[in-house]
């Protein structure tokens, strides 16, 4: 068993100002991670510019940005996991083509020989997975019921069903690859701890 891994090399530059003051209040200064109320509500994402023709795009911050209309195929399968957020123009103007999301509750990806450890600042449970991309892997149990998952940033995992949804003509720039579902981590970590995000 598979599921699909989407992400882009397609960036979208926030507007500096906004993902200064948005690092500083809601990022840990040591590890990155994002404050627990940012999976609670949605982020408001300022950008200087409307974003190319792209279903997903590569950000500063750990906010997914995405195309409405990509992210809507996945119907409320998306809409169950993520705080939904808008993005708005640094002249103020809301982009109704465009969404922010953050997972509730990330997906980890996992590596054979990860490196890991609790960050001195925030306390959380970090993972670092190392090594050669194609030994990456989900467990069955990260995947429980749900179609959809996030990771920190704009890549989404998804099941074989909502990937078939995806129009591949249209977003050409996604980048997928599949991603192995183990019953057992290989890495050693089994329960993996509640604290890492
Ligand atoms: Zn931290």
């Amino acid at each position: 068993m598979h599921v699909f891994y989407l992400s882009t090399n397609v960036v979208c530059d926030e507007n500096r100002a906004w993902f200064e003051a948005f690092r500083s209040a809601n990022q840990c200064t040591e590890c990155g991670m994002l404050a627990p109320e940012c999976r609670n509500g949605p982020v408001e994402v300022v950008v200087d510019q409307r974003p190319s023709q792209a279903a997903l795009f590569a950000a500063h911050t750990p906010i997914g940005l995405g195309r409405v209309e990509f992210l809507r195929c996945f119907g409320e399968a998306f809409d169950r996991q993520f705080s939904i957020g808008q993005v708005v123009h640094r002249r103020g103007q809301r982009l109704a083509e465009m969404a922010s999301f953050v997972p509730r509750r990330p997906i980890v990806i996992r590596s054979p020989d990860p490196k890991c450890w609790i960050c001195t600042t925030c306390g959380r449970f970090l993972y670092d997975r190392f090594g050669e991309s194609d030994l990456f892997y989900v467990t069955k149990e990260s995947l429980g019921d749900h179609l959809c998952h996030g990771t920190d940033g704009s890549s989404l995992v998804v099941t074989h069903e909502l990937y078939e949804r995806i129009d591949r003509h249209t977003w050409k720039s996604l980048v997928i690859r599949q991603l192995p579902v183990l019953d057992h981590p290989l890495d050693g970590i089994d329960p993996f701890p509640e604290n890492y995000y």
